[in-house]
């Protein structure tokens, strides 16, 4: 191996990919005198620095398991004037998880809850924040298999630490009272210590309903509604009027 090729290997072995391959572009430039080794070094440590944020942001989305990535660029704030921009780009600062905040969306189909919790928990992925995205009906049969397997504080423990957990789609479909009960747990563990935000198109007065549990949807209410911005989304189906264009 000759020396170019040890300095490149030794990048690689470093982890510093995208200088290894940058490398040969800004040495001609070196040895061209167009600029200096230092100018060089910078140039290259700067995109070096750049891709690894970048990739870490992929790495971070891609955990959060997003069923298909939104921007909150992406959203139309004109089209459901019902969605203050000022109040969602305030939660995209991740202000609200400084103070255990949590967020429900609640509207009928269509309207963007689901774009919204995206595009926040997109935000929250681009600033270095734990988050997973999960449909309701995924969590209850993922926390109804942990018990069976005798698992269940395990992986409870296991949702209660991200930083920001995102649970769409409560209510779409019936809830059993058992059911009910393990996401009282895993609500009442995230209670004063993480954020989640919630999408659903049940208002909170028929929680006891859908989840055929007074008494869990009382105290699920209690702890997330304690410090939450319910944001009512009444408007006009996106996807409706989309499909009539
Ligand atoms: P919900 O979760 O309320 O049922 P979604 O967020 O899934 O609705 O929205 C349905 C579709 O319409 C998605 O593709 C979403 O990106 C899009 N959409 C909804 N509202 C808007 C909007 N105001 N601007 C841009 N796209 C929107
Ligand atoms: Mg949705």
């Amino acid at each position: 191996m000759n020396q170019y090729e040890q300095l490149r290997s030794n990048l690689s072995q470093l982890n510093l990919q995208n200088l290894a391959e940058n490398l040969e572009y800004y040495r001609k430039l070196v040895n061209n005198q167009e600029i200096s080794f230092t100018e060089a070094l910078l140039a290259l440590t700067q995109q070096e620095l750049k891709y690894q944020n970048e990739e870490r942001i992929k790495r971070s989305i891609k955990r959060a398991r997003f069923p298909i990535v939104k921007e909150l660029a992406e959203f139309d704030f004109n089209f459901q004037p019902s969605v203050n921009p000022k109040v969602i780009s305030e939660f995209a600062t991740m202000s609200f998880l400084d103070t255990q905040e949590n967020i429900i969306f609640l509207g009928s189909p269509g309207v963007g809850k689901t774009h919204l919790a995206i595009g926040l928990g997109v935000s929250a992925c681009k600033q270095g924040i734990r988050t997973l995205f999960i449909n309701c009906h995924e969590l209850l049969l993922r926390l109804t298999r942990a018990k069976e397997k005798g698992h269940l504080e395990r992986v409870i423990r296991r949702y209660e630490r991200y930083d920001l957990l995102i649970i769409d789609e409560l209510g779409y479909l019936p809830i059993a009272s058992e059911d009910a009960n393990l996401l009282f747990q895993l609500i009442n563990g995230r209670y004063e210590r993480k954020s989640t935000i919630i999408t659903t198109n049940v208002p909170l007065s028929s929680w006891g309903t859908v989840l055929h549990n007074q008494a869990a949807a009382e105290a699920i209410l209690d702890r997330l509604v304690y410090r939450s911005h319910v944001i009512k989304i009444k408007g006009k189906s996106y996807r409706l009027a989309s499909a009539q264009n």
